[in-house]
């Protein structure tokens, strides 16, 4: 697979076209960002980690259902991928409350939710990806209802098998970020999963072990991303 001009460089990946118009080639990078940029740094080996994690978690989805874009992984650092329209629409999936739920609606951090919540945020750095629901979604012209559904059922599904694949892995899946575009028809997961998307929780100790270590410079940045890997991989 030739690796062809680069179509797109994000905060944290870059985007190479192939020789085939369906695939492309995403790099992961080790820049990482926080508060929509206004916090920068890097962080030692995250892009292979985070490949690696990706790659994985997304294999398992696959073998259980779930119609992803990874095709495989292609080197440290990249995955071959199917090319999507992305659907300008993050779709987060809270199992305990965290992050901007606590802020916005007062959740005490840590308080276990009955249902999932599932919320929609528009895709758009320049509006700081404002939370919208699906007639804001629908008048933006981003989704329509049906795919907007589909979305909710897609992460909720998806809820169910990474919280236990992380239970078995002594971690808790606080929440997660997920984004998915149109491909022949087709909505697929795209993006990426890890601990830059996700929040994960140390079964036994709460200990944060996700992005929110160099959000508030807890320390030990590299060496929770790398646990993870390890517990995500089934190291030992
Ligand atoms: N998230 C993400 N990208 C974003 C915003 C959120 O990957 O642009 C992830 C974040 O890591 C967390 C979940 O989505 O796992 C919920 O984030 P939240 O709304 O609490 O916002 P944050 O605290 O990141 O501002």
């Amino acid at each position: 697979m030739k690796k062809g001009i680069q179509l797109y460089e994000g905060k944290a990946k870059k985007v190479f076209a192939t020789d085939d118009k369906d695939l492309v080639i995403q790099e992961f990078k080790d820049d990482a960002t926080a508060f929509n940029n206004k916090k920068k740094g890097t962080i030692a080996d995250k892009g292979v980690v985070n490949n690696a994690i990706s790659c994985k978690l997304f294999t398992m989805l696959e073998a259980n259902g779930i119609r992803t874009h990874l095709v495989e992984k292609l080197s440290e650092r990249e995955m071959l991928c199917r090319h999507l329209d992305i659907i300008k629409v993050e779709v987060v999936t809270r199992n305990i409350a965290a992050g901007s739920l606590v802020k916005r609606y007062g959740f005490a951090e840590g308080t276990v939710l009955q249902n999932p919540i599932v919320e929609f945020y528009l895709k758009d750095d320049e509006l700081d990806d404002p939370l919208m629901n699906e007639s804001h979604a629908v008048a933006l012209g981003v989704a329509t209802y049906e795919e907007l559904a589909l979305l909710k059922s897609r992460a909720e599904a998806i809820n169910v098998l990474l919280k236990q694949f992380f239970a078995d892995r002594k971690m808790k899946l606080v929440d997660f970020k997920l984004e998915f575009g149109r491909h022949n028809g087709e909505i697929l997961l795209g993006d990426e999963i890890s601990p830059d998307t996700c929040r994960f929780w140390d079964l036994e100790t709460n200990e944060k072990m996700d992005k929110d270590r160099f959000r508030f410079d807890l320390g030990g940045v590299e060496n929770a991303y790398s646990e993870v890997q390890r517990r995500v991989l089934d190291l030992d």
